[in-house]
């Protein structure tokens, strides 16, 4: 899976010097293009539901259609985009509070052992690779919580996936891969508190897996999961 890089908004800019080979360029300007998508997706500026227009957006990034087409078509791979037949591209709507419930349901049905699991089969290595994906780095630090919060959305789900991949069940991640929970979940709030606290919540997993405690590591996977709910459900009361 990628890895979320900062100030991404700010670098579709046409590059000066010409020094980085076409085809390199080529690659980031899509990795551009698909985050900056991404991005207002996330921060709502792209409402659930609301009509997405190719020309719309040559017009915003100043690119062509090509590179936007094709983050169009990964983003309707990660369910956040639909795609209609003669009436084009849309944002996915956002999920009913039964189907969040839901989501919740099945979360805490199989994170937490998966966590508990993960713990019990944790090595140097794969502790090392879940402190750099925890999104610990996204903390404070002055950066632009508007531009923080889709970075952490990623991070977040790669983190969760990385502990699924520990945990070592290919069937339960699979599953939970494609809920595409996290992008759906972070889309119905945009607020830099789920941020903060989610982190310290990754923390208390990380110590968990640190000391290889598999009971921390599911009561801190059971909290942190029952806390991101209850600080989303208020989503739906506007
Ligand atoms: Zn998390």
């Amino acid at each position: 899976m990628r890895s979320s890089r900062p100030h991404a908004a700010s670098r579709y800019l046409p590059e000066e010097g010409g020094l980085a080979p076409a085809v390199h360029r080529a690659a980031s300007l899509a990795e551009e293009v698909y985050d900056a998508i991404f991005a207002r997706l996330m921060a709502l500026k792209i409402p659930p539901g609301a009509r997405i227009t190719v020309d719309n957006l040559v017009r915003e990034l100043a690119v062509s259609q090509t590179p936007i087409r094709e983050a169009l078509g990964r983003l309707e791979g990660e369910g956040l985009v639909v795609k209609t037949h003669l009436v084009g591209y849309s944002a996915a709507p956002q999920i009913t509070r039964a189907r969040f419930e839901e989501l919740y349901d099945l979360r805490l049905l199989l994170e937490p052992e998966m966590a508990g699991r993960a713990a019990a089969s944790m090595t140097d290595q794969a502790l090392e690779a879940l402190t750099g994906a925890a999104g610990v780095n996204l903390r404070g630090g002055g950066a632009d919580e508007r531009a923080r919060y889709p970075q952490f959305a990623r991070q977040d789900a790669i983190f969760h996936d990385m502990i699924l991949e520990v945990g070592g069940n290919g069937l339960v991640r699979e599953t939970l891969t494609h809920q595409h929970t996290h992008f759906h979940i972070f889309r119905l709030m945009f607020h830099a508190l789920v941020t903060e606290e989610a982190l310290d919540e990754h923390e208390a997993l990380l110590m968990a897996f640190a000391s290889r405690d598999v009971d921390a590591a599911r009561l801190a996977m059971r909290v942190h999961l029952e806390r991101s709910r209850d600080r989303l459900s208020p989503a739906f009361d506007q």
